[in-house]
């Protein structure tokens, strides 16, 4: 019974989580839309600086604009809510994700929503449409990226350059990660930031992506790799930010497993 309730209570705080970037992503919206109205009053009476036609192409530019983001809004919404990708607007999802997140970020910053709170809730929403995509590829095609604070600080062994020198003694969670990984063949990258995670993407070329890290930086690994899709999963920091992080295992299997097919897994 008490399962039940905390899997309920679960579902409900997931639902709250992406209500929260959702919403913010309706305001940005009706935000540009005032714009665009606001353009239409002002192109009646046009200033020295601006000639009457280019206030007109604006205004035009912004009601597309504005039409385009809502369809996206309303197939991100179809698409969490009935659980299924809907293939043809996944492009204008992404372009409505990636185009209005930093007014979506400037909304809650006016209305005092924390940033990660916001952050959380964008990966939340990027996790359901990856998830409705149900996207499967070769495990050699799938790239586990995981930050550098998953290895214990007092380690010596540099497994940035390579994840294999990790001696699997136990003090951190690289090695049963590395268990997992290479039990289903999939290439595991220890990276220390944007720069070697972009690095790394580019040099094994993967189709999906399971990435781990903080809010900050799985948001903007998630927004920097679109179209491709990537499965985040947030770290936890027992001990604070960057520092002997842990990773919620179970999590980390469902993900890979979500884009292998069960040979993959079974292997
Ligand atoms: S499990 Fe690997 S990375 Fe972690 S402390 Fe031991 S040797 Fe270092």
């Amino acid at each position: 019974m008490s399962e039940i309730v905390r899997v309920n209570n679960t579902a409900e705080k997931n639902t709250i989580k992406k209500r929260t970037f959702l919403g913010l992503l309706l305001t940005a919206l009706l935000f540009l839309l005032g714009v665009a109205f606001y353009l239409l009053i002002f192109v009646r009476y046009p200033q020295a600086f601006f000639s009457r036609s280019f206030v007109m192409g604006l205004t035009i530019s912004t009601f597309l604009l504005t039409l385009l983001f809502l369809c996206g809004l309303l197939a991100i919404v179809l698409s969490i809510l009935q659980k299924r990708a809907f293939l043809p607007l996944c492009w204008v999802m992404d372009k409505t994700l990636l185009l209005l997140y930093p007014i979506v970020l400037l909304i809650g910053r006016l209305t005092h929503i924390t940033q990660e709170k916001i952050q959380r809730s964008f990966i939340e929403v990027n996790n359901q449409l990856v998830r409705s995509r149900a996207v499967k590829v070769k495990s050699n095609k799938l790239l586990l990226l995981l930050p550098h604070c998953l290895q214990n600080d007092s380690c010596n062994y540099k497994i940035t350059h390579d994840i294999n020198n990790c001696r699997r003694c136990g003090r951190c969670q690289i090695a049963q990660i590395l268990e997992l990984a290479s039990a289903r063949e999939v290439p595991a990258i220890v990276v220390t930031g944007g720069t070697l995670a972009r690095r790394a993407v580019k040099k094994y070329a993967p189709r999906t992506v399971v990435a781990v890290a903080c809010e900050r930086d799985l948001s903007s690994g998630v927004l920097d790799s679109f179209p491709m899709p990537v499965l985040g999963v947030l770290n936890e920091r027992p001990e604070g930010p960057c520092y002997n992080t842990r990773v919620d295992l179970r999590a980390l299997q469902e993900a890979l497993d979500l884009f292998l097919t069960k040979n993959d897994i079974s292997s």
